[in-house]
C-alpha cells in the first residue's frame, strides 16, 4: 500500500470539510482552534501513516490548500 501525507494551509482553509469527508481513511480532521479569518481549518491526524496519498482531498477542496506528497519505491 502507498503511503503519502499532506500539507494543508490552515490559514486559507474555510473549514468546509469536503476534504474530510472525501478521505477513504478518515484521516482528516478538524482542529480545535480558529485560524486568523474565523474557521476551523482542518488537520492532518494519522498516527497510523493509513494516508495513501490518493489526493482525493485535494481534488475537492474549494480554495486548493491542500498539497500532497506521496511515497515512491526508487529502483536500486
Ligand atoms: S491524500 Fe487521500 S488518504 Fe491522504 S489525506 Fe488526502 S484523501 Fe486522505
Ligand atoms: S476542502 Fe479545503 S477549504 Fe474545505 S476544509 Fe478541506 S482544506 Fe479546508
Amino acid at each position: 500500500m502507498a503511503h503519502g501525507r499532506i500539507f494543508i494551509d490552515a490559514e486559507r482553509c474555510k473549514g468546509c470539510e469536503l476534504c474530510r469527508t472525501a478521505c477513504p481513511p478518515h484521516v482528516i480532521s478538524l482542529a480545535p482552534q480558529r485560524n486568523s479569518i474565523g474557521y476551523y481549518p482542518v488537520m492532518l491526524n494519522d498516527p497510523d501513516n493509513k494516508c495513501t496519498g490518493c489526493a482525493l482531498c485535494a481534488v475537492v477542496c474549494p480554495e486548493a490548500c491542500i498539497i500532497v506528497y506521496r511515497d515512491v519505491a526508487v529502483p536500486a
